[in-house]
């Protein structure tokens, strides 16, 4: 279903340029939920949560990835949801303007990927302006692209975890051999906790 907002955009402040998308549907593990975007036509802005119809509080997924299965584990990432893979010091905060999205294990390990790729471009322009420290860095990412692309092709197995930590509990790892806990208030408190909700409670989308 979409319908017209009648707010500013929150990126680019125009008005009349919003739309949202809702959609109904079941995600195993996640259960009943609406997807919501929220889109601008102005500025191309794009923001996606998953708003389960129970409400769950705080919640953390870990899964350690001992098995090539593991890879193909859904996981579904609200805009709240701060992503982490603690072995290789790897964490996705959700800042400002993140998007939720559905993928898989795989999926996530080659979105850390991409982050890490768009950091090696940087640092080399860094380099060719005779920036020396910059080298060393260069060479810790390269050693986490290695590290990422072997767990991807299913290397590493048992080696490395994905944490998925979100304050909305709007964000899971979906395995049995994946594991849930929930989290405190001290530990939402160091979460970052992503875009401000413009809509945000499934009572207003119907
Ligand atoms: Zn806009």
């Amino acid at each position: 279903m979409e319908s017209d907002v009648d707010l500013p955009c929150p990126t680019c402040k125009n008005e009349g340029s919003l739309k949202l998308l809702s959609m109904s549907s079941e995600i195993p593990y996640f259960g009943e939920h609406t997807q919501i975007t929220l889109s601008c036509e102005h500025c191309g802005m794009r923001q996606t949560d998953f708003i389960p119809s129970e409400e769950r509080g705080a919640l953390s997924f870990s899964l350690s990835i001992g098995k090539v299965e593991h890879l193909q584990a859904r996981v579904v990432r609200g805009s709240s949801g701060t992503v982490r893979i603690p072995e290789l010091d790897l964490e996705v905060s959700p800042g400002t303007q993140s998007t939720g999205y559905v993928s898989n294990v795989e999926g996530v390990v080659n979105r850390f990927i991409d982050i890490i790729r768009m950091m090696m471009r940087q640092i080399r322009t860094e380099i060719e302006d005779g920036n020396d420290e910059a080298e060393q860095n260069l060479a810790k990412l390269f050693q986490l692209e290695m590290a990422l692309m072997a767990l991807a092709k299913g290397e590493l197995l048992g080696d490395l975890s994905l944490e998925i930590l979100d304050p909305k509990g709007h964000s899971i790892i979906g395995h049995d051999d994946a594991v849930k806990k929930e989290l405190s208030a001290d530990e939402v408190d160091l979460l970052d906790p992503g875009p401000a909700p413009i809509i945000m409670s499934s009572e207003d989308v119907e």
